[in-house]
């Protein structure tokens, strides 16, 4: 996860470490003089072809792309096509390499979304400068992506990225028949603790509550997000009803040990929640609003029988 406070360039270092290069050539002597000019600050990756480049951009996708534009097979022009027009690498600079500098070979590369071209023979030092500058557009173009994505006080992912992963996530369940379990959870008397230990100290709460909920979720597919102000919510892919219930039931835990002293609230002397917890059977007819109202209603009583516990249901056709 992101740590907001970084300053901009820590944040670039830690998503990115030593940046990919992709250099594609069907010549060889090229891609050893490339490989001679970067191999020093970058992960050098090298492809003979189009379909191997289009290949590694799918699987390994770089941080930029040196593309010769003669090759046979697919030339650069067409690779550069394919990866603009899908949304997994279409984010990748491109800049072509090419000894023809015709103007109007220049002008159509950057009109199919080429950010830059470059003459052979290359002079390293204009071909490293012109790659760490595309490279310093790209992360912060990337960093405004995830930015768009994060919850500003808590820096875990926000509702609206909850309801993208949410839609992805119930539709791979389908597909795959596995199951698919939502936590929706929300601060115990919550407007209490704001009006006795005042605005700050409740962001702050929030604060170390989002973090023990991330730490409490192992998988790389979970994830929590800030579902609404002092409500959150976890996704857990392919996981079962009864493993859900007891991560439920750790969360639960886990926030009653941080201890926050909380002495207006009825159901504990410390910060409690509430959890409502539902389940996607293998073979349910519902969707994915069906999931989220079911474990709402869910939560909607663990708050009417006492707060601070776990209500869960696994998700029926009629539910
Ligand atoms: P319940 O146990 O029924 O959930 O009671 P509650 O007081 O938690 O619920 P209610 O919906 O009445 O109040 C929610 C409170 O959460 C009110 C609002 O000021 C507070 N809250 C929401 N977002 C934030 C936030 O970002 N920071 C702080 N400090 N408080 C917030
Ligand atoms: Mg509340
Ligand atoms: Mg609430």
């Amino acid at each position: 996860m992101i740590d907001l406070d970084a300053p901009v360039t820590e944040l670039l270092d830690s998503t990115h470490g030593r940046p990919k290069l992709l250099v594609v050539d069907d010549q060889p002597i090229n891609i050893q003089v490339m490989y001679r000019c970067f191999a020093g600050d970058y992960q050098v990756f090298m492809a003979t072809n189009g379909e191997q480049a289009l290949g590694i951009c799918k699987n390994n996708p770089p941080d930029l792309i040196l593309l010769d534009v003669v090759m046979p097979g697919l030339d650069g022009f067409e690779v550069c096509k394919q990866l603009k027009a899908d949304e997994t690498t279409s984010h990748i600079p491109v800049i072509f390499v090419t000894s023809h500098t015709d103007p109007a070979q220049e002008t159509h590369g950057l009109n199919l979304g080429a950010v830059d071209f470059i003459a052979k023979p290359v002079n390293p030092d204009v071909v490293r400068a012109r790659v760490k500058t595309h490279l310093t557009l790209k992360f912060q173009s990337d960093l405004l992506r995830k930015l768009v994505f994060l919850d500003g006080l808590t820096g875990v992912f926000n509702r609206r990225y909850f309801d993208q992963q949410m839609a992805t996530e119930w539709a791979r369940a389908a597909r795959n028949n596995t199951p698919l379990s939502l936590i929706l959870l929300d601060v115990d008397f919550f407007k209490l603790f704001n009006d006795r230990y005042g605005h700050q100290a409740g962001d702050d709460a929030l604060r170390v509550i989002s973090n023990a909920l991330k730490s409490c979720l192992r998988r790389p597919a979970d994830l929590v997000a800030r579902y609404g102000g002092e409500e959150f919510a976890c996704v857990l892919p392919e996981t079962s009803y009864e493993d859900a219930r007891a991560i439920a039931a750790e969360l639960e835990r886990k926030i009653r040990e941080l201890a926050i002293p909380h002495q207006s609230s009825s159901v504990d002397s410390v910060v409690t929640i509430s959890l409502g917890l539902a389940t996607r059977a293998d073979d349910t007819a519902g969707d994915v609003q069906g999931l989220i109202g079911l474990a709402d209603n869910l939560l909607y009583k663990a708050k009417h029988t006492g707060r601070g516990r776990v209500c869960s249901g696994i998700q029926t056709a009629t539910n």
